[in-house]
C-alpha cells in the first residue's frame, strides 16, 4: 500500500448514523432495511411513495426537497408537499394520455424542477422511467427509445427539435411527447407539459404496487462496448436508502449535491431516489460546469456531502493544484461540508490526498455498477480511508474475487468456482445475488443477462484485489487489462501513478500488441494549465513513471492528448484509444463525450 491511511478527525454528523462498520456488517439484514422504510398499506412497495410522501403523510410536508440554483445563481425552493403535488399531476397526465402500467417513459433533459416531478409520477403511477442523456445525438436517442419500447417521452422543446424531430416517424410506439419548460411554438405532435399539469389534478392514490414491478431501465455507459438495459425494480429503493445511509451518511436536513447526469443511473438512484427518501434537501444545478461555480455553490448552498465523479474532481486538481496555498477554494468557505464521495471510475491516489491537503475534507471512493443498482463497496462513512481503495463491501454485500484461468475468464473446477485466498492476489470481483436492488434482467436480451451468473456469483466484469484486511482494491476491467511479458498490468495501477507527476492531468493507459512481449503499454496523458507536450517532459514522464512502477509495468511510449475521449459520464474510454492506436473499428460510440467524430454528436468541448 502506497500511502498512508487517512485517519478521520471529523465524524459523521447525519442524525440517522450506524458507527461501526463492523458491528453493523455483523448485524444487518436487508429485511432490517425494509422496515426503515414505510411500505404501502397493503404490503406493496413504491419507491415514489417511499421518497416523498412518507415525509409527507408524518408532516414533514414543509421540508426543503429541491434547491435549484439556476445559471445566474438565483435560487428557488420545492418542499416535499410540492414535490409530491407535481408528482401526483404528473402521474394523472399519464394516465389522461392512456397509457398502462408498465409502459416506458423517457426523459432525455437536463438537470431542471420538472425532471422531479416526471420521475416520482412515472414511478408513482407505476410506469417504467428511463433516463437518457440529453447530449445524445439523434441515432443513439432512437436506439435506445427502440430498444426500450418508448411510450412517452419527456424532453424539451429544444431537444426535441435537434435530436427526435428527424426520427419520430421512425417510432411508432411512441405516442406521446411532452415539452418541459417554456415552449415557444412546440412542433406537431408534441404537448406542453406545463399545461398539461395545470389540467391535471394533483390527488393520485399510489396504486397497488408489487416490489418486483418494474420500475428503471438504465442503459450501462457502454465504455465496453454497446449499451445495456438494466432492468430495476421497486425493491430497489431498500437498497438506495440503506446505502445512502451507509456510504453518504446522509440524514433529513441535509444539504446534498450529486453532480451526475441525469442521464446516467447515479443521476437517479442518488441524485434524486435515495437522498429523498433519506428527507434530505437536494441542490439541483441548473447551470453548467465551472470551476469557480462549483466551489461556489458548495460556499453560498452550505452543501454537506457531495456526490461527484473522478473526472470533476480531476478538473477542480487542475484548476487547484497541490502546493498552491489553496489558491481557488481560499476565497470559498466549505466548512459545511462534511466529505465527498466519488464513482464511475478509479479515483486515483493523488485525488484523494489532494482533497485531504488542499480541501482539508476527506474523499471517499465508492464502487458500483448500472447492473447493481445501488452503491456495493465504499469508504463507509466513518471509516478510515486507505487512499486508492474502492474501501470495503457495504453491509449485506458479500463479495469475493475469483481465481482466473489462462483464457482470462474465471476458472471452474467441477462447475465450482475457486475464491482468492491470497491477500493481495488478482482475480475478478464477483458479489453474492440478493441484495434487492440487483438488476433482474438485461431487457431482451436474456442470454447475456444468464452470462453473468457463475456457480452462484454475479459476475462483475471487473478486476480487483483483497488486501489483509478486506479492503479492496480496483484493477481494472476485464478487458482494459493488459498482459506484457507475463505480467497482468492494471491501467488504473500506470494512471495513478503518472497522475502523481505535477505535470499530469489525466491519463488512459492501453496494450499495444508487441512481437516480443505481447503487449507493451502506452500512455496517453493531459497535461496541467503551465506544461507544453514536448519530448522533454515525455522523457521525464517515462523516467518518472519507471521509478515508481519499475519497468515491467511502467508504459514504453507516452503520447500527449488534451481531449482523453470519455463516456457522458465521466469515464476514460480505453477501447477507443485502443481502436484508434491499432486502427480498428471505434465500435459503439453513442455515449462518447467531447469532440466527438460523429458529425450529428452534441459533443462538448
Ligand atoms: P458498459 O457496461 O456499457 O461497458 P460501464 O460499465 O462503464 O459501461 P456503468 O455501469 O456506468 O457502465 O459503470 C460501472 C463500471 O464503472 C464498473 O464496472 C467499473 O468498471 C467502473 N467503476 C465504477 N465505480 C468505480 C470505482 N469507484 N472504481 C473503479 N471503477 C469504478
Ligand atoms: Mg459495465
Amino acid at each position: 500500500m502506497p500511502h498512508p491511511i487517512i485517519t478521520k478527525q471529523r465524524r459523521p454528523a447525519a442524525a440517522f448514523r450506524l458507527s461501526d462498520y463492523e458491528e453493523t456488517c455483523a448485524t444487518f439484514t436487508w429485511d432490517q432495511a425494509r422496515s426503515w422504510l414505510c411500505g404501502l398499506p397493503d404490503g406493496g412497495l413504491n419507491i415514489a411513495f417511499e421518497a416523498v410522501d412518507r415525509h409527507v403523510m408524518a408532516g414533514h410536508g414543509g421540508w426543503e426537497a429541491l434547491r435549484c440554483v439556476a445559471s445566474d445563481d438565483s435560487v428557488t425552493h420545492v418542499s416535499y408537499a410540492e414535490l409530491a403535488d407535481g408528482a401526483s399531476r404528473f402521474a394523472n397526465v399519464l394516465v389522461g394520455l392512456g397509457t398502462a402500467p408498465g409502459e416506458r417513459v423517457f426523459t432525455l433533459m437536463g438537470r431542471c424542477r420538472e425532471l422531479y416531478a416526471t420521475v416520482l409520477g412515472t414511478l408513482r403511477a407505476r410506469r417504467v422511467l428511463c433516463p437518457l442523456f440529453a447530449a445524445f445525438g439523434p441515432e443513439p436517442v432512437r436506439q435506445r427509445l427502440a430498444l426500450g419500447d418508448a411510450r412517452v417521452l419527456v424532453t424539451t422543446e429544444a431537444l426535441y427539435r435537434r435530436k427526435v424531430e428527424e426520427i419520430r416517424h421512425t417510432l411508432p410506439g411512441l405516442t406521446h411527447v411532452l415539452l418541459a419548460g417554456r415552449v415557444t411554438d412546440p412542433p406537431p405532435g408534441t404537448e406542453v407539459l406545463d399545461r398539461l399539469m395545470e389540467h391535471a389534478s394533483p390527488v393520485f392514490p399510489v396504486p397497488r404496487t408489487d416490489p418486483e414491478d418494474m420500475a428503471l431501465l438504465h442503459f450501462t455507459s457502454g465504455t465496453t462496448g454497446t449499451p445495456k438495459g438494466a432492468v430495476h425494480v421497486h425493491e430497489a429503493v431498500v437498497a438506495h436508502h440503506a446505502t445512502a445511509a451507509f456510504a453518504l451518511d446522509l440524514g433529513p436536513g441535509d444539504v446534498y449535491w450529486c453532480t451526475a447526469d441525469p442521464g446516467w443511473v447515479t443521476g437517479t438512484s442518488y441524485g434524486i431516489i435515495a437522498p429523498l427518501t433519506h428527507g434530505a434537501t437536494l441542490v439541483v444545478d441548473e447551470g453548467e460546469f465551472d470551476v469557480h461555480r462549483w466551489y461556489r455553490i458548495l460556499d453560498t448552498q452550505r452543501v454537506a456531502v457531495w456526490y461527484t465523479s473522478p473526472t470533476a474532481i480531476r478538473m477542480l486538481m487542475r484548476a487547484t493544484p497541490p502546493g498552491s496555498g489553496r489558491a481557488l477554494p481560499g476565497p470559498y468557505d466549505l466548512s459545511a461540508l462534511r466529505f465527498i464521495a466519488s464513482v464511475g471510475e478509479p479515483l486515483n491516489p493523488e485525488a484523494v490526498l489532494w482533497g485531504q491537503e488542499v480541501l482539508g475534507l476527506p474523499v471517499h471512493d465508492n464502487w458500483w455498477q448500472t447492473e447493481t443498482g445501488a452503491i456495493m463497496i465504499a469508504n463507509y462513512a466513518s471509516s478510515d480511508i486507505r487512499p486508492g481503495s474502492m474501501g470495503r463491501p457495504l453491509p449485506g454485500v458479500h463479495a469475493a474475487i475469483l481465481e482466473r484461468g489462462q483464457d482470462g475468464r474465471v476458472a471452474l473446477d467441477d462447475g465450482h468456482v475457486r475464491p482468492v485466498t491470497t491477500p493481495g492476489a488478482e482475480g475478478e470481483l464477483a458479489l453474492r445475488p440478493g441484495w434487492p436492488s440487483m438488476f433482474r434482467d438485461y431487457l431482451n436480451d436474456r442470454a447475456r443477462y444468464d452470462a453473468c451468473f457463475v456457480d452462484g456469483w454475479y459476475l462483475t466484469g471487473d478486476l480487483a484485489k483483497r488486501d489483509a484486511d478486506g479492503w479492496f482494491w480496483f484493477v481494472g476491467r476485464a478487458d482494459d487489462v493488459i498482459k506484457s511479458a507475463g505480467h497482468l498490468i492494471g491501467p488504473f495501477e500506470v494512471e495513478s501513478a503518472l497522475m502523481e507527476h505535477p505535470a499530469v492531468a489525466e491519463a488512459g493507459v492501453i496494450g499495444r500488441p508487441d512481437p516480443v512481449a505481447g503487449a507493451v503499454v502506452k500512455a496517453f496523458v493531459s497535461l496541467r494549465p503551465g506544461y507544453e507536450p514536448q519530448a522533454a517532459l515525455k522523457r521525464e514522464l517515462l523516467a518518472f513513471a519507471r521509478r515508481r512502477l519499475g519497468p515491467a509495468v511502467a508504459p514504453r511510449e507516452i503520447e500527449f492528448d488534451q481531449n482523453l475521449p470519455r463516456t457522458r459520464s465521466g469515464k476514460v474510454m480505453r477501447r477507443l484509444l485502443r481502436a484508434r492506436e491499432l486502427g480498428l473499428p471505434e465500435g459503439d460510440l453513442s455515449t462518447l463525450e467531447g469532440p466527438v467524430r460523429d458529425p450529428r454528436g452534441e459533443g462538448r468541448p
